[in-house]
């Protein structure tokens, strides 16, 4: 697909040898860059927070001198797309949220820790991490003088944990053309990675019922747990006949 001829398998092979030192000596400062990512809150509805981590972000991928394209958000923080342009011609997007579901304030009650081999905090695997990677697997590919792609970017959302009401059109046009997109969200906890998802939906449901305290009377109420779980279980059960899986969140 290149104009450039890809190098020949030795060659390659010496290159990712020299990318993967490259990248183990900066393990610390990858870790250094989590702990101040992580211990800024992003949650998707605090928009101040996660412009602060969209800046952070922005401000690494000018020191590449990549093009920043900025989509308005709205409620949301403003998305952005920071992009390279190299000798080859494929075209690779690299995609990572910048929100989480934590709100304001989690990051200071459980900020991040490192136990044993495992790294915690809020966001850490969903996906500041994932965040992480793109950003040092670019400058991997700077440092070592690599730019046989077409055109190379990291396409940042600020409203994914939502359903990406404002950023999914910016998604889209930015990732037109693309060879291919790869989301930098966790794999599975075998290490396996994730080739495709069937989809997802949200919906919001309004239930009526009569109140009751669920340990002293519990059968004075109309319960609206159970209200709310049984167009919730219908869904799930309809969602695997046609061979999804479904779950739920409260
Ligand atoms: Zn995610």
């Amino acid at each position: 697909m290149s104009e450039t001829k890809p190098p020949p398998p030795a060659e390659a092979a010496t290159r990712a040898e020299a990318a993967r030192r490259d990248l183990m000596s900066r393990l610390p400062a990858f870790l250094a860059d989590l702990q101040t990512l992580v211990n800024l809150d992003s949650g998707t509805f605090d928009r101040d927070d996660v412009e602060r981590v969209s800046a952070w972000v922005r401000g690494r991928c000018a020191d590449w001198g990549a093009k920043l394209d900025e989509h308005p958000g709205g409620d949301f923080a403003d998305s952005f797309a920071a992009t390279l342009y190299g000798q080859g011609r494929v075209r690779i997007a690299l995609l990572a949220h910048l929100d989480t579901v934590f709100p304001h304030g989690t990051a200071a009650a459980r900020p991040f820790r490192i136990e044993g081999d495992r790294t915690l905090g809020p966001g850490t695997c969903d996906m500041k991490a994932g965040l992480l990677a793109a950003i040092y697997a670019v400058e991997a590919l700077r440092s070592g003088g690599f730019d046989g792609f077409g055109r190379l970017q990291l396409i940042c959302t600020t409203d994914e944990e939502v359903g990406a009401p404002s950023s999914r059109g910016f998604l889209e046009r930015q990732a037109a053309g693309a060879d291919a997109v790869l989301v930098l969200e966790a794999g599975r906890e075998n290490g396996d990675i994730v080739g495709q998802r069937r989809g997802g939906g949200f919906f919001r449901l309004e239930v009526t019922g009569r109140s009751a305290h669920a340990g002293v009377e519990p059968e004075k109420g109309r319960s609206g747990h159970a209200a709310r779980r049984q167009p919730a279980q219908c869904g799930a059960r309809s969602c695997r006949r046609r061979g999804g899986r479904a779950r739920q969140y409260h």
